[in-house]
Order: C-alpha cells, then structure tokens, then sequence
C-alpha cells in the first residue's frame, strides 16, 4: 500500500513529536487520532493538554502565530504600571512537554471535505477532529473610519494582551499631567465584562500616583456598569472620587482618530489618550461556524461540537454565551477541559459525560493590591440543552480586600498552569 506523504508526515511529526517530549510511544507507531487545535490561548491551550493527558495515544497540534501566550488577565495592571509583560507571559514549552506539537503559524482556513486546516505558510495539517479558540475579532464597520490599518495604529484598543498593552501604557506614560484618557466600552456581550471597568482603575491608580490632576473618563455603551456594578462603583468612590467620571448610554458610532476624539450619538469627546473596545465578534477562522446574531458561534454543551459542522468543535470567547456565563478566561478554561473529556470519550467510540459543569471566578483588581469578585456554577441542563447557573452557587466579595488581591495572583499562576504548565 502507498504511503501518502500526509501519512508519512502525520507519522514522521507524531514520532518526532513525542520522542522529544520524552513519552511512552514509539516514534513510528501509528497515532490513534490526531487533533489539530486553531488558537493557543484560554481554550486551545488548556484543550490540547488536556487530551494528551487524558490519551496519550492521540496526537495534538496546536497552531497559534504568537511565540509566547501572553495573558489578558493582570494585563490592565501592566497598564497601572505595576506589572510587566513578562509576568503575563508563559512559554509554550510546558506544552511541548506533554507531547503537544506547537506549529508557530497562522490557520487561514479549515478544509472539511479534505480534513485539513491550512496555514499561512507551512504545510497544511490534517485531522480526524478540529477544536477552534480563535478568540475574539472587532466588527470594524460599527466604527467606520476605523477601517484602515493607519486609524487602528493611531486609536489603540489593547484588548489582546500584548504589543497594544505596551503601547497603550507608554502613551499613558507620555500624556501630560492634567490630561483626559477616554475608555469606549461597546454593548454587551464583549469579552470579559469586567475588564474595562478594572482598567479604568488600573489607570486611575496610576494617574493617582503620579498625575493626580488627571482624568479617566469612561464613556459605557451600556445602560449600566455591566459586571460587579455596586463593587466597582464603590471603589471609584473610596479611591478614585476626583478622577474616574462614568457615563453610561454612551455608544461609540465613529471615531475621529487624527483627532483623538470618539464620536458618540450625540457629542463628541476629544481625549488625550484615546482607548476604544470596538464591537465584538468570533475569531475570523470561526467564521463559518457563526450562527447566532451573526457574531457568535453556537454549540452542543456536552461536546462543544459546532452547530453547524460535524467533527468541529469551538471554544472560549467565540461561543454564543449561555444565560450568565461570561465572556472570560475562566470559562474558556472550563471550555478546554471539557470538551478534550468530549473528544477524547468520541475518537474512543465511548459517550462523552452527559452532565457537564463548569466553575467561574472572575476577579479585578482595582488597585495595586486590592481586588473584588464574582463567582458562578453552570450546569448543563439536558431539557433546554444549554447551561444554567446553578441558583444560590455563585456570589461576590462583600468588598475590596487585600486577602482578595493576593487570591487574584494564585487564580492567575493556577489557570495559567492549568493551561501550559
Ligand atoms: C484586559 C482584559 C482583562 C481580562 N481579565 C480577565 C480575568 O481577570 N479573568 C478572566 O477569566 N478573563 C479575563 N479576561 C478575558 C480572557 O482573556 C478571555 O476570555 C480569554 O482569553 C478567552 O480565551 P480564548 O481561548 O477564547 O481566546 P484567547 O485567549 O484570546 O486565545 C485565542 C488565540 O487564538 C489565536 N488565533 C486567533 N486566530 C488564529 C488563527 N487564524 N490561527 C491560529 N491561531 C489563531 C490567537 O493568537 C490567540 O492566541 C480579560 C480580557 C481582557 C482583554
């Protein structure tokens, strides 16, 4: 029989593979399955560990551009000057450990019919199943004249943690005492409910701290502080009294950016630092598998199978959330191990867990030290096939606490091992 060189590769890289990670298999011994991972944040990383330690006969390929994952949560405290990229940078070594192939590279479309997923510039790399965490992308078009590459360099978002990060917190650096930095925040749902609302603290510390005459201005789509509403109002009140104004039902519907100035239905507000989250969508390689509202991706609870193609699984802030569960790390975390249970129990021919649950905490720190949350239970509910927060298993913090903030810091190393480690 003829070796296709898809074949031998699979099996040539497997080996490879494996044999420097140090496992039990044999280079040259047939993998039972392969999974090609798309994204290795959250969801993809912790899903592509999670299957090699729960089969190790199943080989793992996780396809991601980034040299290095570098963490959203604690980034905002980067921006308050308190901490550095390289304390929310992990490497992607830990996952090589577990006999995870890390392909540094870019996928640009999964084939179905072929069951491969292409990639910008190597090989193509074929699956039995394909698990996507792509993240989230920004619907430009609700902004207009952000369109161009030049608008999206001259107005930064910073909310994929990394260069924007760095840059966001030197211009931060630059402004002058006594100026204004504006945070757009759009209409719910977008990824990590709370995060802006603790940004606007981070960076009201830091102001506190070196340019007390400066402003912080937070200009809310929505009708309400969307996450931990009474805590964060608490905090701006106890610490931030002269320089955090909010302003709910303030939508974004353009941007001036030679201007430095964002367009709202009915004024325009011109900043020193101008900081836009634009509208939210999944990851462009999730594309195909939108379904709902057309930005979001819909799937079966118990496997995280795509609605809308068979052997495709998709994960983290991609997913069309379930009544009350966030857009976070956390949950795209729960995402991950669940669904490397689903698959592993499919490519076995056994039936994955009917029953699914997932845990939520999702802390802020809204200040150098100090931190509040909010936690929940989800639990799959097989009448209404979707998750339900289980009633009386969640709660939030009575108050911001230091206790809190060093809780933060151990919920960051644990779900950062959890995923790489
Ligand atoms: C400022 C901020 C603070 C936050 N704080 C918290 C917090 O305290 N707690 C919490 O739980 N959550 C927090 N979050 C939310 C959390 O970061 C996200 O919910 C989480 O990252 C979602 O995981 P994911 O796997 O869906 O996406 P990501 O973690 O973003 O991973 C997506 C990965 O896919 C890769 N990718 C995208 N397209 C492709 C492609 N075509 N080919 C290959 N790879 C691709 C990307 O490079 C990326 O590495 C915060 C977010 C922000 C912005």
């Amino acid at each position: 029989m003829t070796m296709h060189r898809r074949d031998f590769l699979r099996a040539g890289s497997a080996g490879f593979a494996l044999a420097a990670a140090g496992c039990a298999w044999m280079p040259g011994a047939a993998p039972k399955a392969r999974v090609a991972v798309v994204g290795g944040g959250f969801g993809g990383a912790t899903v592509a560990k999670h299957i090699r330690l729960l089969d190790s006969s199943i080989e793992v390929v996780l396809i991601e551009p980034n040299e290095a994952f570098v963490s959203c949560p604690i980034s905002n405290m980067v921006l308050g000057g308190f901490k550095t990229m390289a304390d929310i940078t992990t490497s992607y070594a830990g996952l090589a450990r577990h006999g995870v192939r890390v392909v540094r590279d870019t996928a640009t479309a999964i084939d179905l019919e072929k069951k491969q997923v292409r990639l910008a510039r190597g090989d193509a790399v074929a699956f039995d199943r394909v698990v996507v965490s792509p993240g989230v992308d920004f619907i430009w078009e609700q902004l207009p004249a952000m369109a161009t590459a030049e608008a999206q360099a001259r107005v930064l978002h910073a909310w994929k943690a990394g260069a924007q990060t760095l840059e966001l917190r030197r211009r931060l650096e630059a402004m002058p005492e006594g100026g204004v930095y504006v945070l757009s925040v759009p209409e719910a749902p977008y990824r990590c409910p709370p995060g802006p609302y603790e940004r606007a603290c981070q960076v009201a510390a830091y102001f506190k701290a070196r340019k007390p005459r400066a402003k912080v201005l937070l200009l809310d789509a929505n009708a309400d502080v969307t996450s931990k509403g009474p805590l964060f109002k608490k905090a701006w009140a106890d610490h931030y009294k002269d320089i955090i104004e909010y302003r709910p039902n303030s939508k974004a519907v353009d941007v001036d950016w030679r201007n430095s100035t964002v367009k709202l239905e009915f004024a325009d507000v011109k900043a020193d630092v101008l900081n836009v989250l634009p509208p939210m969508k999944a990851g462009t390689i999730a594309a195909p598998y939108i379904t709902a509202n057309r930005r979001w991706c819909e799937v079966d609870w118990t496997t995280y199978e795509s609605k809308a193609a068979k052997g495709v699984h998709v994960l983290g802030d991609s997913l069309q959330i379930a009544p009350a569960m966030p857009k976070s790390g956390s949950m795209a975390n729960g995402h991950g191990r669940v669904c490397a249970a689903a698959v592993v129990a499919l490519l076995n021919n056994e039936a994955p867990n009917p029953s699914p649950t997932l845990i939520n905490t999702c802390y802020s720190m809204v200040s150098d030290k100090l931190a509040i949350h909010v936690a929940s239970v989800h639990k799959y509910d097989e009448k209404d096939r979707t998750m339900k927060a289980v009633p009386g298993s969640g709660g939030v913090s009575s108050g911001a606490s230091e206790v809190e903030g060093a809780y933060t810091m151990n919920w960051a190393a644990n779900i950062w091992a959890d995923a790489l480690a």
